[in-house]
């Protein structure tokens, strides 16, 4: 594992902090190269489950140095408090030995909105308690005067900033610039794994527009977001979930409606991480899937959630769409896709249970010939399978 970068090849909630999880126990470095804390990513292993919104899903591995990448953006006293939930439940930071978790993050949509108005504040600024009290100081004036329009009270100065003081008091050296970590990294041939969030029909560019995230969850945004030359990334895994969901609004042209959905949402537990809110749900898409690849080109794809299938006689499997009486397997933009229809083949189901499954050569044949549906269909080989949450539900 040289450089790898792990990301969402749907529409988020992919199963990344599992993969990443899994893969983190061999690697030396891993950073979240985008997105907030709004991220959730759910880890099941030995420690018991967590869900993790910035801090990097490496962090259940000792000697791994996490970093939270100049990439994302970052709520201080939100960071800490997650710090402080991990450190709760008894994954001290001193068990950590040497290693820090190094936070050059900057400042999830308002922050990334400032951020490229050139109004954000960066990490390092905490630095100078002067200068970063005047700097929110001012900032706050045009804030307030928004909060103020919307009939909001205004934020007092004083206490944002103390907030933050406090929060990066208590990160203390650990706030560091991460680019020499990470050129040591590199030069010493280190494992590097780079942990995205949402997926390729969320990108800021690529996505359904505007039912966009405020960055790039593609590799290329990896390389970016993390501070590592696009060259130096050698493999990138596509994660997928065996079918599709989806959080918040935009098309998703293989939704289903009614009791199917209510069945799938509730076999599968397709609430949000973060929100508990209920997921949109649907069959997988190849459509989509294959636009991730082309975006990302996938060293492998790893399915998640192969075990929710099992109960199924036939899966329907969308295979292009169907636009003014036209088919085609191009994403096209938004406002076009909405008036896509999913066009289906059906796969056959292997109806029964897969989680005691150990051996991939194992699983019922049916489950292997949907697998290699997903990689003609998308173009890249299953290189992972999840047949259950936990760090060790996974063949290769
Ligand atoms: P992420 O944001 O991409 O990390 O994905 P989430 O953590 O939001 O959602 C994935 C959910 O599926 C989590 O609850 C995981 O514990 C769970 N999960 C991941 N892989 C598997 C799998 O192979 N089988 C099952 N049953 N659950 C899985």
């Amino acid at each position: 594992m040289p450089v790898t970068a792990v990301v969402g090849a749907q529409w988020g909630d992919e199963g990344k902090g599992k993969i990443t999880d899994y893969l983190a126990q061999q690697a030396d470095v891993v950073i979240r190269f985008q997105g907030g804390s709004n991220a959730g990513h759910t880890v099941v292993n030995e420690h018991g489950t967590f869900k993790l919104h910035l801090v990097p899903s490496g962090i259940f591995n000792p000697s791994a140095l996490c970093i939270v990448g100049p990439g994302t953006v970052v709520d201080l006293p939100g960071l800490v408090e997650e710090l402080e939930m991990l450190e709760g439940r008894r994954l001290d930071e001193r068990e950590r030995g040497r290693q820090r978790l190094g936070t050059t993050g900057r400042g999830v949509g308002p922050a990334y909105a400032d951020k490229v108005a050139r109004h954000g504040v960066q990490v390092y600024e905490v630095r100078d308690e002067r200068r970063f009290r005047a700097r929110v100081a001012h900032e706050l004036l045009t804030k307030n005067a928004i909060l103020e329009r919307f009939g909001d009270a205004p934020l007092d100065s004083l206490e944002v900033a103390d907030a933050v003081l406090r929060a990066a008091a208590r990160l203390g050296d650990r706030i560091v610039d991460t680019l020499p970590l990470v050129e040591d990294a590199v030069a010493r041939d280190g494992r590097i794994l780079l942990e995205g969030q949402l997926g390729a029909m969320r990108d800021l560019d690529w996505g359904i527009y505007p039912y966009v995230t405020s960055s790039n969850p593609l590799a290329g945004g990896a390389a970016v977001g993390a501070g590592i030359a696009p060259r130096l990334i050698t493999r990138v895994i596509g994660v997928v979930k065996a079918y599709s969901t989806a959080v918040g609004e935009g098309p998703f042209p293989t939704e289903l409606s009614g009791r199917e959905a209510d069945e799938l949402r509730e076999r599968a537990n397709e609430y949000g991480a973060t929100t508990g809110r209920p997921r949109r749900v649907g069959w997988f898409d190849a459509v989509a899937s294959r636009h991730a690849h082309r975006l990302n080109a996938f060293t492998e794809i790893a399915v998640t959630k192969l075990d929710m299938l099992g109960t199924y006689d036939r899966i329907p499997f969308c295979v292009a769409y169907e636009i003014d009486g036209k088919r085609t397997t191009d994403m096209p933009p938004t406002a076009i896709l909405e008036r896509a229809t999913a066009c289906y083949e059906e796969q056959p189901g292997w109806g029964c249970d897969i989680t005691a499954v150990t051996d991939r050569a194992r699983l019922p044949a049916a489950a292997t010939a949907y697998l290699r549906r997903i990689e003609v269909a998308v173009g890249a080989p299953v290189g992972m399978v999840g047949i259950g949450p936990e760090r060790t539900a996974t063949l290769l």
